[in-house]
């Protein structure tokens, strides 16, 4: 059997090489001169490849597609993963968070190793797929010729980091077989602020603070680092953020800058820190609470001026700190684009695949396996273990 695979990222790769194990004439077309490109990028170049957790710790770190998932990540689950790399010749070791990476720290040793299980696969860079369609085969269309397979395997990944290849064409070309798509939107990105004063705090980083927004009714937090940009905010905490609440509207951002302590420990604290230091002006006692750059920004939000002194500070003013201490507010503008989110959120609709196989319910003998698919994950080697799953539960089919 003929069977092409569009894309050599992650998903691509896994797939092809599984495929060809079976006997079958395998090939892969990539636009980019090289396979992996994305790849390459990953967990700041050193390829958080997977997360050492099954179960609902797992499925704990899956937005969108949990589901539909279960199948695919009981027939390939991490420690499939592991060993797969580790019979490859490559090594790993568990992080922080259970994150798995080569013991090399290098993200072009798990290319290398892709690659290597992809003897015999033919890989066509440099190869860009512009049309696809079908009769009674699948006629590709590329920037360089014309070809006809049996079976058709969407590998294109998302629509994020498209200098990486991925453009989104995949969705294009499910488009085309009749497929819905679900609206794309960026996932795991850094959020833009309406508020001024973010300009002066670029590359300030908040430790142990709790991020939290209002959005549905409800209210959704979480606790950890974030910094700020030269018009938002990123680091951890708010790129999960924005994958839990990418689909609101009227999203109402606040910032705990005091989560351990309840509103009458601080000011108990407060009382405590006045008394002490009478003649001082405010701006010295919140730099015990804050770091210095937010001092003023802080102030100016509780409309205190920061030369007054705590002697003259009145009950109501430090109310008015302990509510900002708590409860900070920052104005969403918006999400960064989709070009800089580490992963899109959306995509093939997932009620039109078959869950075991990843074949399309539409077209006989389509697959479509990856990012393109509606399914993301927080960081933490998710996202990959997710592309490898998907591969294989294709695959395995073959
Ligand atoms: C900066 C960054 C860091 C990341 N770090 C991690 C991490 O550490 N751990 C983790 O789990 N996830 C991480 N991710 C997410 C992860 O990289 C993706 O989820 C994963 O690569 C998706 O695999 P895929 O096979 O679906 O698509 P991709 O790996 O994106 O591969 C798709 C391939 O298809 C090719 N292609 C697209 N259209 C065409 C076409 N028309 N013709 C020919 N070829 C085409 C592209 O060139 C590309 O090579 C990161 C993402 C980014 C952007």
């Amino acid at each position: 059997m003929k069977v092409c695979v569009i894309g050599a990222g992650a998903s691509g790769l896994m797939c092809a090489g599984i495929i060809r194990s079976k006997g079958h004439e395998v090939t892969i077309f990539d636009g980019n001169e090289k396979a992996g490109k994305k790849l390459f990028i990953t967990g700041k170049g050193r390829c958080n490849f997977t997360n050492a957790s099954i179960g609902e710790e797992f499925l704990h770190n899956i937005i969108r597609g949990e589901k539909f998932l279960l199948s695919c990540l009981s027939a390939w689950n991490c420690f499939d993963t592991i060993s797969f790399f580790e019979n490859l010749g490559l090594k790993s070791k568990i992080e922080r968070g259970k994150r798995v990476f080569p013991n090399s720290d290098k993200s072009s040793d798990v290319i290398k190793a892709l690659l290597k299980h992809c003897e015999g696969v033919e890989i066509k860079t440099n190869e860009k797929v512009v049309s696809v369609s079908k009769t009674n085969k699948f006629y590709v269309c590329t920037n360089k010729g014309k070809y006809f397979f049996d079976r058709l395997i969407i590998a294109t990944g998302g629509k994020s980091y498209s200098d990486t290849g991925s453009r989104g064409d995949g969705y294009f070309f499910a488009k085309e077989f009749g497929h819905n798509i679900i609206e794309l939107k960026p996932a795991l990105v850094p959020i833009e602020l309406k508020d001024k004063f973010v300009a002066k705090l670029q590359g300030l980083s908040l430790k142990n603070v709790n991020l939290m927004c209002r959005c549905n009714g409800k209210t959704i937090g979480e606790f950890g680092e974030m910094m700020f940009t030269d018009k938002g905010i990123t680091g951890p905490i708010v790129l999960t953020l924005s994958s839990k609440v990418n689909r609101y509207d009227n999203l109402k951002l606040s910032l705990d800058f005091k989560p351990a302590l309840s509103h009458q420990v601080l000011n108990d604290r407060l009382l405590r820190d006045f008394e002490g230091s009478k003649n001082k002006n405010i701006s010295s006692v919140i730099k015990g609470l804050l770091p210095i750059r937010f001092v003023e920004i802080f102030l100016e939000k509780c409309e205190i001026d920061p030369d007054k002194k705590v002697n003259s500070i009145t009950s109501k003013e430090r109310e008015r700190i302990i509510l900002k201490l708590k409860e900070f507010p920052l104005e969403f503008k918006c999400f960064y684009p989709l070009n800089c989110a580490i992963i899109t959120s959306g995509g093939v609709d997932l009620k039109e695949i078959n869950p075991k196989t990843m074949e399309s319910k539409i077209v006989k003998d389509l697959y479509f396996i990856g990012e393109v698919l509606d399914i993301d994950a927080l960081t933490g080697g998710f996202n990959l273990q997710i592309a490898f799953s998907t591969a294989f539960a294709c695959g395995q089919n073959f």
